[in-house]
């Protein structure tokens, strides 16, 4: 078993965070908030699990894809934007909640070929916060892991960006083809941000199995979805709806009507998961989601929002969408409660009603739905670069964003700055 020892003497009560995402960012500030002396005075100890060393914040990754914003600012080292906590590189393979054990491998052991690794580590906790997110499931399409795009392992987007900048760059006979699978936000924006590098340069095809895209966004704001196919035809987008993406291989994606593309590049954003660490088994839905009590615990000890967790929405009753506005007010609402346990007080239930949702397809050009109402055009942008703005986990990081965009209108796309990491290096991180 693990001890780490901080300060000169063991910590009182260890806090171990799972994941390095929007849940425990703001996990971290709940606790940080409230019991903060006590962290820093060594009494409460907080241990970070993550299997990336840095936060993204995914919400900009259309920017990035269309050379409006370099990738590193949407990139915040978790020593930076977690400073009081002990952050382990690493992944966790286990939770034993009755123990109160966790079991995670070292990134650095698992650096061999299959990414397995023998050396398996215990640390022993007083609290837990799952927030390990969702992933693309890249082994349910054939072909998928090899040769397409999901967005979610570190390094994705860079990796993913440099090919499709060569692609728009390439000056031959044939013009490049973007597949983009799933007609749900990401995969709108995605297909958006591509094609507005691209131009006419590149041709991007949005695949999605329903028989029409946005369909979450549609039931409630069909004035905002019909906006949204709009964008794509302005932008050239073509959409093929009732099909699903079967198989990619290197030049060509094989759809589930017997037809195939020719594509450089696949990107999927088809059926997200929860990242299942393995444990609590009879707490989870059929979806393989942490079904959290109405304070946002799953058994005493052990708290889970986001991505990972099926939270109930206070009012509906229904699960709250998979977005980061949940994750970070889920994560939030973890920090206080866990700070309220520690002071012996008792826990508040979840009472977060939602804000809105939004999607940008170029700049001046974005949707957004606030408390129920819907804007367009530069209102929804303006609206939706603030949120962003706000709940970006690093100011300068945030305020070089404002000045990315400053720069965009003065003078154009950004180019990719020195300060990104080389693609090959990313590459190399690309985990199965
Ligand atoms: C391309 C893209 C665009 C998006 N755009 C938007 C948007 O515009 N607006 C919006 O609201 N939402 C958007 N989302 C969704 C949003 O990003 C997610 O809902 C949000 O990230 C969920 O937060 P989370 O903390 O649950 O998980 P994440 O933020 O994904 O964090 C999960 C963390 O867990 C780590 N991890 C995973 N497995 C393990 C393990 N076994 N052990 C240790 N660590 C592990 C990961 O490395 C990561 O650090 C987008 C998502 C994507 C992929």
């Amino acid at each position: 078993m693990t001890t780490l020892v901080r300060g000169g003497h063991r910590a009182q009560h260890r806090v171990v965070l799972l994941g390095g995402g929007y849940v425990t960012l703001h996990a971290y500030a709940g606790l940080m908030r409230h019991v903060g002396g006590a962290v820093r005075a060594g009494d409460i100890q907080v241990v970070v699990i993550s299997a990336d060393d840095a936060h993204s914040f995914h919400g900009f990754t259309g920017e990035v894809l269309a050379g409006l914003l370099p990738y590193d600012r949407t990139r915040t080292p978790l020593v930076d934007a977690m400073p009081h906590a002990h952050v382990v590189l690493g992944r966790a393979t286990a939770i034993d909640a009755e123990r109160r054990v966790v079991r995670y491998v070292l990134a650095d052991d698992e650096s061999g070929p299959d990414h397995t690794s023998t050396a398996e580590r215990v640390l022993d906790f007083d609290s837990l916060v799952v927030g390990t997110g969702g992933r693309e499931p890249a082994t349910a399409v054939p072909g998928l892991g090899e040769h397409g795009f999901t967005l979610r392992a570190p390094g994705d987007i860079a990796v993913l960006t440099e090919r499709v900048r060569e692609a728009a760059a390439h000056r031959g006979l044939r013009r490049h083809t973007v597949v983009v699978a799933g007609g749900g936000m990401a995969g709108v924006e995605m297909a958006a941000a591509v094609a507005d590098l691209g131009g006419a340069r590149l041709r991007v095809e949005l695949v999605h199995s329903r028989d029409a895209i946005l369909p979450e966004l549609r039931d409630e704001q069909p004035r905002l979805a019909r906006r949204a196919e709009q964008e794509l035809r302005r932008l050239g987008v073509r959409v093929r709806l009732g099909v699903r993406l079967a198989s990619v291989t290197e030049n060509h994606a094989y759809l589930s009507d017997g037809t195939s593309l020719p594509a450089s590049t696949v990107i999927a954003t088809i059926g997200q998961r929860p990242v299942n660490v393995p444990g609590l088994d009879t707490h989870r839905d059929p979806r393989g989601r942490l079904v959290t009590r109405p304070d946002l615990s799953v058994v005493d000890g052990v708290w889970a929002a986001g991505d990972a967790a099926c939270v109930v929405h206070p009012t509906t009753g229904a699960p709250v969408p998979a977005n980061a506005l949940w994750a970070i007010k889920g994560g939030e609402h973890v920090g206080r409660n866990l700070a309220r346990t520690l002071r012996g007080r008792s826990t508040r239930p979840f009472a977060y009603r939602g804000l809105g949702q939004a999607a940008s397809f170029g700049v001046g050009r974005s949707i957004s739905e606030l408390y129920g109402i819907p804007f367009t055009g530069w209102v929804a942008w303006v609206l939706r670069l603030t949120f962003f703005l706000r709940f970006m986990p690093s100011r300068r990081k945030a305020a070089q964003v404002v000045t990315d965009f400053a720069r965009h209108a003065a003078h154009g796309r950004t180019a990719r700055t020195s300060a990104e990491p080389a693609v090959a290096d990313l590459a190399a991180a690309r985990t199965a």
